[in-house]
């Protein structure tokens, strides 16, 4: 017996499909059955899961960046890390404006620590 998680019936096993919360009959009415083919369902590559963790690495270095540049060089090279962190991100989303932007951060940051 499994409870559904759209009627919250306690239901016998077959009136599901494999792995699926919601019952047979749930899944087949026509709001829901419309939403089923509106989202695709994938996983992430390995690419873009290693892509992702550098993101959040690069934001990570690129949000605790301001609070260093009063500090000498140490903001500075925060900020080029976290440009460089978070370029492999956005490349793989194909997000160009921002991978502009990470560049954009990067080669500014490295001509103000060349004149630093
Ligand atoms: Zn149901």
């Amino acid at each position: 017996m499994k409870i559904c998680n759209k009627c919250l019936k306690n239901k016998s096993e077959d009136k599901f499909r494999d792995h699926k919360k919601t019952c047979r009959q749930c899944e087949w009415r026509f709001a829901q059955r419309w939403l089923r083919v509106l989202v695709k369902e994938r996983k992430l590559s390995p690419l873009e899961r290693i892509a992702n963790r550098l993101g959040y690495m690069g934001a990570g270095f690129i949000m605790i960046s301001p609070y260093l540049l009063s500090y000498g060089k140490m903001g500075a090279i925060t900020y080029i890390f976290g440009g460089l962190l978070c370029t492999p991100q956005v490349w793989v989303a194909k997000q160009w404006n921002l991978v502009v932007v990470n560049l954009n951060v990067t080669l500014g940051y490295l001509i103000y620590l060349y004149n630093l």
